[in-house]
């Protein structure tokens, strides 16, 4: 059954000018229930379709945000420039709300960003895109400055946008779980019993909380926070018990790719009450949910999405959530779509990783006798 799609939602509070509003950069996404994970997970699975955002994520929800809010402390009549220093969908979120909005975005990515993610941010119509520096932080320095500097000395306006960690990114992506509820409700579904949201640097997931807190839900309601390993700062903060800081990342799902999460992340998921629960699953498993999204749904989502859709798959979300599922129970996937995929890429994936579909490490034959697992 299809939840039937809701008109457009207001941005969250503080965005006042009319053509502002009118100017929203992102949409209200369709709910759709999956026949076929709900098949493999035993339960109801929900996907919210977030790759059906004009950047190909959410964040054209909470950068979106961001920007108009940024754009409403301006004097009238400004026409500012934005400038990102994601060569992700973080960055191409800011285009696309730039162009939106009819305003100028400069991008300043890394020289390791790809081709594929450079030319779609020339197509979201960026006004100019600079690589520089091995690594983000040095694109970001160069972007704040030597760029942004110098555009301000030429007495421009500019609006820098951060990819995750500012509360006007959680309230943008807290319009999502509105959206849910809202459309859930309309179906006469009631609330979700499970929302489960892959996490970067905690701007998703912030998003989800706020939104849960502000329905009165974070009480009943648990949240699967997932992270693929080697980009799972989240967890390794939950298990210090502190906010910690990865080594480096060994993840190719780079969208996930912060070596900290947000202070306000690791809060949420240790305060009194959390329904938080990290879960870790590796890349090959990450990958599996994309090539399995692809032949079920007829959808394309990048390794950051696809480690959310692995968790449907054979008796993971029993393990995650350490108990059976009902099967008239509602699991909800904020399907955050992202744009470095490709039907390459996804072909690709599955030659490396097929092995993972029949439950076994691609260095172990199948005659070889497995000590089982208790
Ligand atoms: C940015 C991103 C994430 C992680 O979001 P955070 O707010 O950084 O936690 C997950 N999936 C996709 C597709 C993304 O673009």
């Amino acid at each position: 059954m299809a939840v039937p799609i809701q008109p457009p939602s207001p941005p969250a509070s503080g965005t006042t000018s009319p053509k502002e509003q009118h100017a929203q950069p992102w949409i209200t996404t369709p709910l759709k229930e999956s026949a076929a994970l709900s098949k493999a997970a035993g339960c109801r699975i929900f996907l919210k379709l977030e790759n059906l955002q004009p950047s190909g994520s959410f964040k054209s929800r909470g950068i979106g945000h961001y920007i108009l809010r940024a754009l409403s402390t301006l004097p009238p009549g400004t026409r500012p420039h934005i400038f990102s220093s994601s060569g992700g969908n973080a960055g191409l979120a800011a285009v696309h709300a730039s162009t939106a909005l009819g305003l100028p975005a400069t991008v300043c990515v890394p020289l390791s960003t790809k081709p594929l993610m450079i030319a779609k941010l020339h197509a979201a119509g960026a006004h100019a895109v600079v690589s520089h520096g091995a690594a983000w932080a040095e694109a970001d320095a160069h972007l704040r400055d030597t760029i942004i500097a110098a555009h301000e000395a030429k007495g421009g306006v500019a609006i820098y946008t951060p990819p995750f960690d500012h509360p006007d990114i959680w309230a943008g992506n807290s319009t999502v779980v509105r959206e849910i509820a809202a459309q859930m409700a309309a179906a006469g579904e009631g609330a979700p019993d499970v929302v489960m949201c892959s996490v970067g640097g905690g701007g998703l997931l912030n998003g989800v909380v706020e939104g849960l807190d502000a329905l009165g839900l974070s009480g009943s309601v648990d949240v699967l926070a997932l992270e693929t390993a080697g980009a799972e700062s989240l967890a390794a903060s939950m298990a210090a018990g502190s906010l910690v800081s990865l080594d480096k990342i060994t993840s190719q799902a780079t969208s996930l790719g912060a070596v900290r999460v947000a202070r306000k992340a690791f809060e949420y998921a240790m305060r009194e009450g959390s329904r938080v629960r990290s879960v870790v699953l590796p890349d090959a498993e990450a990958a599996m949910g994309c090539w399995r999204l692809a032949d079920d749904e007829r959808l394309m989502v990048e390794l950051a999405c696809g480690v959310n859709v692995a968790l449907c798959y054979d008796g993971r979300l029993e393990k995650a959530l350490r108990r059976k599922v009902r099967p008239d129970e509602k699991v909800v996937v904020v399907l955050c779509g992202g744009s470095n995929v490709t039907a390459e890429m996804l072909h690709g994936w599955r030659e490396e990783y097929g092995w993972v579909e029949k439950g076994m490490p691609k260095t172990e034959a199948p005659s070889e006798v497995v000590k089982p697992v208790v």
